[in-house]
């Protein structure tokens, strides 16, 4: 294997590495109207518009794992959360701006991978990357992403709009994503304990993928967009199916009743599940991290999205009452709550 490149960051120095890292970026916004290379970014946008901004910040060791997790996949994550946070407000992200803190450990090549896969995602994701920092860390790698959009006021939608009746979609499939990572933990684990096997990743591709390579639906939003749907209420699944429609329910003051078939399911992580022992709908509800998105809408507006490629209708909004419910495909109703349900008791 030829020796890879090593460019120690000291050599370059900081305003050096911003040059390097920074040099590949174009902006395709009208709304940019000014990027990187002045103290502030500029921004203008239609003046009947709200801007919807949202940041995250991602720690080494916490929220990313450099032993499975390659710089590009973590680069165009990184973009790709924060992309889905905006669309969870059925808004689409124009701009990003992306902070790092770098230990020593790093060099000018690793980051310019890192780069890479930003660059990606913005394009994929159609944001302009307008600025960011770049800081030494005594430890480690710290990325926080900003990501700015905007939207007519009328079609945001927030998580305190579900009403009693409304019917609860989702997007895509649950529980990949956790099953992915299962798999590269226990990779990891091989290999800490004996690194002369090679990782056996053969057929799991998928599952991988949803883990390392999230897509924020930004189709979904411009789908939405062409229908003129606006969701009553709306989240992406980053912590979890429960976890959110928790918070729904929480800050709509409403109640949910789910439907255990209706929760889409992929059929690489069903047999993957049942592989590891575990309930493809226990992954489904509490497995985070497939950056899909929960909505309700009102039943009037059913006709806009049943034929809508890729939507699941997998409940109904009801009572604060009645809490939050799961009618199993065995024909139980089961209460859900975060510490799980049937199988998936915590012991005290
Ligand atoms: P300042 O001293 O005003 O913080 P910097 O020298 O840190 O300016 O940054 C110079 C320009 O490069 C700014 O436009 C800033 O937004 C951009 N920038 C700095 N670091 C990054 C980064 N990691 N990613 C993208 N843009 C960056
Ligand atoms: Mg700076």
């Amino acid at each position: 294997m030829a020796e890879q490149q090593r460019t120690e960051i000291g050599s370059i120095g900081e305003f050096g590495l911003i040059e390097r890292i920074t040099s590949p970026n174009t902006l395709q916004h009208e709304s940019s109207k000014l990027g990187i290379g002045d103290d502030a970014a500029v921004m203008s946008f239609p003046v009947d518009h709200e801007v919807v901004v949202s940041t995250d910040l991602l720690v080494e060791g916490i929220h990313f794992d450099l032993m499975y997790s390659p710089l590009k996949h973590l680069g165009y994550k990184s973009i790709a959360v924060n992309v889905s946070d905006i669309c969870a407000m059925n808004a689409l992200a124009t701009q990003v701006t992306v902070s790092i803190g770098l230990s020593n450990r790093f060099s000018v090549e690793a980051i310019e991978e890192f780069y890479e896969g930003i660059y990606a995602a913005c394009k994929n994701f159609k944001v302009d990357l307008v600025g960011g920092d770049t800081s030494s860390s005594n430890k480690g790698m710290i990325i926080s992403v900003t990501a700015i959009g905007h939207a007519l006021p009328d079609r945001i939608s927030k998580r305190s709009g579900a009403k009693v009746g409304d019917l609860v979609c989702i997007t895509g499939n649950l529980g990949a994503a956790y099953l992915g990572l299962q798999i590269l933990e226990r990779e990891k684990q091989l290999y800490l304990s004996q690194p002369e096997i090679q990782p056996d990743l053969e057929g799991q591709n998928y599952l991988i993928e949803r883990q390392l390579k999230p897509e924020p639906r930004v189709d979904i939003i411009e789908l939405f967009a062409e229908q003129t749907l606006v969701p009553t209420s709306m989240i992406d699944i980053s912590d979890g199916l429960v976890s959110e429609l928790m918070h729904i329910c929480k800050a709509s003051g409403v109640g949910a009743y789910i439907e255990e078939s209706g929760v889409p399911i992929h059929p690489d992580s069903e047999m993957q599940a049942l592989k590891f022992g575990m309930d493809p709908i226990t992954c489904a509800l509490y497995g985070g991290e497939d950056y899909e998105l929960l909505f309700t809408i009102d039943p009037a507006d059913m006709d806009k999205v049943k034929y809508l490629p890729d939507i699941y209708v997998a409940g109904e909004i009801v009572s604060q009452e009645d809490g939050i419910k799961l009618h199993t495909k065995g024909g139980k109703i089961h209460d859900i709550n975060k510490r799980g349900w049937q199988h998936f008791e915590v012991e005290e």
